[in-house]
């Protein structure tokens, strides 16, 4: 049982103003895991007077003396590795494979980037006699969602370290103990006082908090596009900069070559990694109408072969998030199967053998892209298979999406391949996959309007100065 039940702020870990708990659930086995506290406004407004007091300071550091910190949280964050996976695994249901590999991968990753980046980055440009200066912008309220829930810490608690910033984090209810030990990597490496602050508890409450907060300068937001929308407009108000990482319904197009029965099935059991519950996972899948009895053969033969259960286990697939999620899923396959969409594997209920736990089948449909479950991110383990008669059809259905977070081409000719990466409207590409801590991460149209990642979430955090005459003539 873990119960992680203080706050992290100005650097020690507190009790809650208000004394409040709140169970959490091990999706695998439904059974509760721990407990956390669950924060109130005036936890919040703790954290922000903490982090405000801070920034005077942590906003005119060394890059040196946060490279040097930021060092020593890596050594923390890789000695700890272990524990992070294995919270991660209890805390969302992602296999132990999964977990303890990319999952942790992933954080640590974005850490050593901005490493990387600070060593090198320009705060400073001159300009004839101008000088751009690109400063801290303040105190920043990160708000994460549970899917990958130490990537998306990662992605906006490092960043905006290095870049000088302060900030008041609020990890996702449903997924709260890898963030926790985060916070105690963080704490461990001699941070000062107060840059860094953490608030369990619900989105409504705390989201809300920070998003309206008179001394909070920036919201940096990973979730659901609704969720988005509100915090735009809470945030409107105060006139506060608002980065929105939100969802997506990505497209790979699969060229009609001699690699196409492959690049069906390697993207089907790609898609079905972390159950589904990825916003860049390419949950559409456009085929040639002429080759897909081979597509359906394909998909259906590699969703199959999925193994799903218990997440401690060799399996490949664990349960996904919660009840909650669950249902939200099943509902979309029964929708999927009333709109007369063709089911090529998986369906409604749990796998054969699993009767505990949020398991969902693997699931694979043929349809149209106007169907409902071909517009709507389900956010499970569900693909959609989409025919297409040529190149140009396969981009406009790719790019027939209120979303643009991802997507990606998978095919032998590489020019074919860059032409159609070129034409698809969303933030980031995938040729035949690939990976690169330095590429931007973010989304176009209802996607979002951040970019996180590498030096492109550096700016994130920053406000730009002009300085006119700094070098007279
Ligand atoms: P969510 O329901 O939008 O929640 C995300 C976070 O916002 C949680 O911490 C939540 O708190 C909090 N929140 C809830 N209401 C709020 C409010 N009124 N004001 C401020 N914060 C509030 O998303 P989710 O279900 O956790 O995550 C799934 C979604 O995230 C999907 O749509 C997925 O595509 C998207 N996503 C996007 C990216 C990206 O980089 N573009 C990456 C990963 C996931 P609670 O803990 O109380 O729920
Ligand atoms: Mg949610």
């Amino acid at each position: 049982m873990r119960d992680y039940l203080k706050f992290y702020i100005d650097g020690a870990w507190v009790d809650p103003v208000t004394p409040k708990t709140a169970e959490v659930i091990n999706p695998a086995t439904e059974a509760v895991s721990g407990h956390i506290s669950l924060g109130s406004a005036a936890d919040i407004d703790k954290a922000v007077a903490a982090a405000r007091k801070a920034f005077a300071s942590w906003s005119v550091s060394s890059v040196k003396d946060r490279l040097d910190i930021l060092k020593a949280m890596k050594a923390e964050y890789d000695r700890r590795a272990g524990e992070l996976g294995a919270a991660i695994t209890e805390e969302m249901g992602a296999p132990a494979s999964l977990g303890n590999g990319f999952h942790v991968f992933l954080g640590g990753g974005h850490l050593q980037t901005v490493i990387e980046v600070l060593e090198t980055f320009r705060f400073e440009e001159l300009r004839g006699s101008t000088l751009t200066r690109h400063e801290p912008i303040g105190v920043c309220g990160l708000i994460t969602p549970w899917n990958w829930p130490l990537n998306q810490v990662a992605v906006k608690v490092f960043p905006a370290i290095a870049t000088g910033c302060t900030s008041v984090l609020k990890p996702p209810q449903l997924a709260p103990y890898s963030a926790q030990i985060l916070a105690e990597i963080i704490h461990a490496s001699g941070l000062p006082a107060g840059v860094f602050n953490m608030v369990q508890g619900s989105g409504s409450v705390l989201g809300t908090a920070l998003t309206t907060h008179d001394d909070v300068d920036m919201i940096s937001f990973t979730g659901s596009e609704s969720i988005g929308v509100q915090i735009a407009k809470d945030a409107a108000p105060t006139v506060k900069r608002v980065g929105l990482e939100l969802g997506g319904k990505s497209a790979i197009v699969i060229l009609d070559d001699a690699a196409l029965i492959d690049n069906v099935a390697g993207n089907t059991a790609g898609m079905m990694s972390n159950s589904g519950q990825t916003c860049s996972a390419n949950s559409r899948m456009l085929v040639p109408f002429s080759r897909m009895d081979d597509a359906i053969a394909a998909a259906t033969k590699a969703a199959n072969e999925v193994t799903v259960g218990d997440p401690t286990g060799n399996v490949a697939m664990g349960p996904v998030v919660s009840k909650g999620q669950y249902n939200s899923i099943q509902e979309y396959i029964q929708k999927g199967i009333d709109e007369g969409d063709q089911l090529i594997a998986g369906g409604l209920g749990r796998p054969e053998g699993l009767d505990k736990g949020w398991f969902v089948k693997p699931t694979v449909f043929v349809t149209t892209n106007d169907s409902t479950i071909a517009r709507e991110e389900i956010f499970g383990p569900v693909l959609v298979i989409i025919g297409y008669n040529d190149i140009d059809h396969a981009v406009e259905i790719a790019n027939d999406s209120n979303f643009g977070l991802a997507g990606g081409v998978a095919g032998l000719d590489q020019e074919a391949c860059r032409d159609v990466a070129k034409r698809l409207r969303a933030g980031l590409i995938g040729i035949n996959g690939g990976f690169d801590f330095h590429a931007a991460f973010g989304g176009y149209k209802r996607s979002g309007n951040g970019r996180e990642w590498g030096k492109f979430g550096f700016h994130e955090y920053l406000e730009i100065k002009s300085i006119t005459n700094y070098e007279p003539a």
